[in-house]
């Protein structure tokens, strides 16, 4: 992000806003797409639900990850306004629906639209053959996902000695069971977990064949890394892993799909911040500035990320603590920041890297509502 740019938006619209830069979106699709050709790649809309960012990976070639009717229909919108010849397979090769619980309401919904819909558990089997029979199911598979930063195995997936069975199970009821899939964890920096992974579902779909089963698609998640410091092994040396363990494992009829959120987005947004008021506190200089962990750092809590802040004007650095505008005190956002400890009340702050789980997950707490969003080289 230039400076003298965000300076000139902030003047325009205000703080705290965020903005997100389209280029950079772009350039994160085709680096992807580069190192991974192999895999199409749905977007996990839940790492930031933007339209115009959905819209901009439509038009790069992307499909999507979805897990609420919300996200199934801002991805359909898209859909509808594409020739009818290109909608022939739409569902399947544009939208996962990947939770693997639905609400019967929301299976209802869903039905015409034929979706392809994860589940890991009989109950879920039941329920989509009753209120969603067109549905093509994929089963997720729990998975190692030790030193990812967001676990989320202990949630989702069904072990895999207790996959056949649910196979079956589904096959059974009438279902036609698509694919496998696993998540590793978000911001997964421990590669093994990827392998370990591919290994379990290349097993499991062996197995489900000698039962007669033919599964034809392996989803291998999200939990690619965002490189948010350089201690974040780089994404390259993981689409070499993915490749060489990919073509090991499935023959190239198997269609090969991620759902990669973060990775798409997470660099593609700058957070400039206002100082509304500063104080020493047993000799800290505390910046109160006028977004926080109720806001666009909801990431501190509910992605266990950590952000951090530059100053737009130079000064002597030393250690200061930069919280949020709530009346909480647990609203801090960082309590060591090396900035100038001669900031001013007005002055402006930035935030790099701030595009996934941040505005997704912002609230109106205490009355402050969330930042606004500008979308740049759109
Ligand atoms: C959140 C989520 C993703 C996206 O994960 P990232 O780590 O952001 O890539 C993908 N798939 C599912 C099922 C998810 O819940």
């Amino acid at each position: 992000m230039k400076k003298n740019e965000a300076l000139k938006s902030v003047s325009e619209h205000g703080t705290p806003l965020m903005i997100v830069d389209h280029n950079i979106i772009r350039e994160n699709y085709k680096l992807f797409k580069k190192h991974l050709p192999r895999i199409q790649a749905y977007f996990a809309v839940k790492a930031n639900p933007e339209p115009a960012i959905v819209k901009t990976l439509f038009n790069m070639g992307a499909s999507f990850d979805v897990a609420s009717i919300h996200e199934f229909m801002l991805v359909h919108e898209l859909i509808k306004e594409m020739p009818e010849q290109k909608r022939h397979h739409f569902i399947y090769d544009k939208i996962i629906y990947a939770n693997t619980i639905k609400s019967i309401e929301s299976l209802k919904t869903l039905r015409p639209y034929k979706p392809l819909l994860t589940y890991d558990n009989i109950d879920e089997i039941k329920k989509i053959k009753q209120y969603c029979d067109t549905a093509g199911v994929v089963l997720r598979i729990k998975v190692p996902d030790t030193g990812s930063m967001v676990e989320l195995n202990s949630k989702f997936g069904v072990l895999p000695n207790e996959a056949t069975g649910l196979i079956e199970a589904a096959w059974k009821e009438g279902l036609v069971v698509e694919g496998l899939s696993f998540h590793v964890g978000s911001q997964c920096t421990n590669f093994d977990n990827y392998v370990k992974a591919l290994n379990i579902v290349a097993e499991l779909i062996r197995e489900a064949e000698q039962k007669g089963y033919k599964i034809r698609i392996v989803d291998i998640g999200g939990g690619f890394p965002a490189p948010y410091d350089e201690n974040v092994p780089r994404f390259e040396k993981l689409a070499k892993l993915l490749n060489f363990e990919i073509d090991r494992l499935f023959p190239k009829n198997i269609d090969i799909i991620a759902e990669p959120g973060r990775f798409f987005v997470a660099t593609a947004a700058t957070l400039v911040t206002q100082i509304i008021g500063r104080a020493r506190r047993s000799g800290k200089m505390f910046y109160h500035i006028n977004d926080g962990v109720y806001h666009t750092f909801s990431g501190c809590i509910f992605d266990h990320c950590t952000y951090h802040f530059d100053s737009f004007k130079n000064g002597k650095k030393e250690v200061c603590a930069v919280v949020g505008p709530t009346c909480d005190g647990f609203d801090k956002v960082s309590m060591a920041e090396n900035l100038p400890g001669d900031l001013q009340i007005g002055d402006y702050l930035y935030s790099l890297n701030i595009g996934a789980y941040t505005n997704a997950s912002a609230t109106y707490f205490n009355g402050f509502p969330p930042a606004k969003i500008v979308h740049i080289n759109q």
